[in-house]
């Protein structure tokens, strides 16, 4: 057994491939268009369960596959899913089982993103909530793959609207979670319903009795794959996660590398190719002495990148795992896990590039919610508990900030030779009558400028909490100090007619506000998402009752946008927590102080470092690509309240009858 299968705890016979072979998606044979689309999305190497996967299932054989969130499953059943497909034959050939909607939607994406060079190619979502109509006259055109919850696709095999007699292969994804929700005896059903030479594969994070019968019992032969965590033991190094949530991963990072104490150079490590650059890139462009290291880059300018790293002319690598693979740099004192690595191992090796040649080391790990378990099994297998940190506060920033001007201070006097200068003082002492102290204290607020010292003015807004693990909780309402600006004293709301008598709220009816107190608030969808200004009007006016002309400036970020309201009263915003653009639930909250202000420059988090001249750079600052939404002069709230409307507000779509357009962010 290779070294590989023994880490991965891969049963036997099946791995006939050499373990570099597997380094490549090209190396399991998957047709040119697959490539091609894989080289778009940039994914550098199969992960372990794909590489383990794809063969087996190109072959036409089941299998049973267990690993956790975040290893990669998908890609591992839908690219030789792709691969098998008869694009002619228009009926469906595959069917993918997942426990919600939301898993529906994000698989039957990631087929399309496989598939984007496979024309003609047509795969159809289909869960509980969606109109029936829709999903009738969708499935009435053929698609090849259905990707569904159980119970709807029960509903079209007995309404006899989806006939599965040509069916060849059957996904159960996540059969733990189907078997959670109360789902099993729908899956049996449906298997009991397609035809019996099928090729079936099961997917599961656990292996519990009951999904471990239904292998038993509708599997033929199968292979078994399993992610297995080898224990390990990691030298002295820090281990700490952050809870992704509130901040996005970008924010969190630089204010934290702008905070921690030792250190001197970081290694990054994301996923994917593209994410290499992009970060990189954007981390440059604060400020930050950043380069990529990828697959894609040749062995000499990879190499270069290296040298500049242990010569200090940088001091962020971003990295894949394979490319940084047996990296060693011992300026390393940070390790960044900004997506998190498929598999304990791929962690360990991450962590293991720094605290080298006897230096302390720092890993920094960020978790989204739905990746929680990961971080367990890390912990499992490194026996290490890894401590949560919080994004350091406005506080902590400048506090790091004063600190590092008083040290710049401190080495000026101590390295120039500053006698000019002390001329300079001396005469604006005596011409204008002010003391030295004066003069400092101006000339600090001068030096401030880009980088301001006071918590005030530290333009970075402040988070919730991280709440205690392992609670999910919800969105958080509240910062750890509760010292918003924005946020009114008291949702000031009032209604007609009295509350006993209001109109149900199918009625939607539009609302009367206090409109004197404009408040910006923050929707967890943006540009990344495909959201479009009119939609959230359409949404937030439709859903909240609130008419199209009190809702003022809408500003759009990547991963949120701000929306300016009138003051909204906890009914409504409890509605519009739910309320769905682009398939995803705005949960809406008060903006924090600096969400959503497009004009703001940049921080200069290396203000200590000589910096050249701004160099004219064809890339746009982060903040130039903005889209700010200025609604017409009618949109701006007049001064007297309340406010009634002439007409209805339009009704706005519904969400599920829109095309899933999400893109996920790596
Ligand atoms: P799982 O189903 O095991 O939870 P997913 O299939 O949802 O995992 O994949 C998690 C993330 O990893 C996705 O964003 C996906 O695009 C990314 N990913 C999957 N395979 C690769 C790969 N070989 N290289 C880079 N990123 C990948
Ligand atoms: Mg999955």
């Amino acid at each position: 057994m290779s070294a590989f299968m023994a880490n991965h705890g891969l049963s036997g016979n099946i791995m006939t491939q050499s373990i570099e072979s597997i380094e490549s998606f090209a190396a399991l044979q998957l047709p040119a268009p697959l490539l091609t689309a894989l080289a778009d999305v940039g994914y550098e190497t199969p992960s372990p369960i794909q590489a383990a996967c794809i063969p087996i299932l190109l072959a036409g054989r089941d299998l049973i596959g267990e690993a956790q969130t975040g290893t990669g499953k998908t890609a591992a059943f839908a690219l030789p899913l792709l691969a098998r497909l008869d694009l002619a034959k228009k009926v469906p050939q595959a069917l993918v089982l997942t426990p919600t909607r939301e898993l529906a939607i994000q698989v039957a994406e990631a087929f399309q993103k496989y598939a984007h060079h496979m024309p003609g190619f047509h795969v159809l979502p289909v869960y509980g909530g969606q109109s029936m109509v829709i999903q009738l006259r969708a499935l009435s055109r053929g698609p090849h793959v259905i990707v569904g919850t159980p119970g709807r696709v029960m509903d079209h095999l007995e309404r006899k609207s989806l006939n599965l007699n040509r069916l060849s292969t059957l996904v159960l994804d996540e059969a733990d979670e189907m078997l959670r929700m109360g789902f099993i005896d729908d899956v049996e059903w449906i298997l009991e319903h397609t035809p019996k030479e099928r090729q079936t594969a099961l997917f599961s994070a656990t292996m519990p009795d009951p999904i471990r019968r239904i292998a038993q019992r509708y599997l033929r032969e199968p292979e078994q794959v399993k992610i297995r965590s080898a224990t390990t033991t990691v030298a002295a190094i820090k281990q700490r996660y952050w809870q992704v949530r509130g901040a996005d991963k970008l924010e969190a990072l630089t204010r934290m590398l702008e905070v921690e104490e030792e250190f001197e150079a970081a290694l990054i490590f994301v996923r994917t190719k593209t994410a290499t650059v992009d970060l990189a890139e954007k981390l440059e462009a604060r400020g930050y002495e950043a380069a990529a290291l990828n697959g894609d880059m040749t062995q000499g300018l990879r190499e270069q990148v290296i040298e500049r790293l242990k010569s200090g002319s940088l001091d962020i690598v971003v990295a894949t795992d394979v490319a940084a693979r047996g990296l060693d740099v011992p300026r390393i004192s940070h390790v960044i896990n900004y997506d998190v690595p498929y598999d304990t191992e791929s962690y360990v090796h991450r962590i293991g590039r720094t605290g080298r040649a006897g230096r302390t080391g720092n890993a920094i790990l960020f978790v989204a919610p739905r990746e929680m378990r990961m971080l367990k099994a890390i912990e499992r297998a490194t026996r290490q508990p890894i401590e949560p940190i919080q994004l350091p506060t406005r506080g902590a920033v400048a506090e790091r900030r004063v600190t590092q001007f008083k040290q710049q201070i401190l080495d000026v006097l101590g390295e120039e030779n500053l006698d000019f200068f002390y001329e300079v003082v001396r005469r604006m002492e005596s011409e204008e009558n002010v003391a030295t102290r004066q003069i400092a204290a101006a000339l600090a607020f001068l030096a401030q400028r880009e980088r301001p010292l006071q918590p005030d003015g530290v333009d970075v807004p402040e988070y919730p909490a991280a709440p205690p693990r392992p609670e999910r909780p919800a969105f958080a309402e509240r910062t750890e100090r509760g010292d918003r600006t924005e946020r009114p004293a008291k949702a000031e709301w009032t209604e007609r007619p009295p509350r006993a008598e209001r109109p149900p709220r199918e009625a939607r009816e539009p609302r009367t506000f206090a409109a004197d107190q404009v408040v910006r608030y923050r929707i967890e969808v943006g540009r990344n998402q495909g959201a479009l200004p009119k939609e959230i009007v359409g949404a937030i006016a439709n859903e909240g009752g609130i008419e199209g002309k009190l809702i003022g400036q809408i500003n759009l970020f990547d991963d949120y946008s701000t929306v300016e309201l009138p003051s909204l009263p906890p009914e409504v915003l409890d509605i519009l927590k739910r309320t769905r653009v682009r398939q995803l639930p705005l949960k809406i909250r008060v903006a924090e102080v600096g969400e959503g202000d497009v004009r703001r420059p940049p921080a200069k988090p290396r203000w200590d470092k000589e910096r050249v001249p701004a160099r004219e750079s064809p890339r746009k600052s982060p903040w130039e690509t903005q889209t700010q939404e200025r609604r017409p002069a009618s949109a701006e709230f007049p001064s007297k309240p309340p406010y009634r409307s002439e007409k209805k507000p339009k009704p706005f779509g519904k969400p599920a009858d829109k095309p899933p357009v999400k893109k996920r962010p790596y």
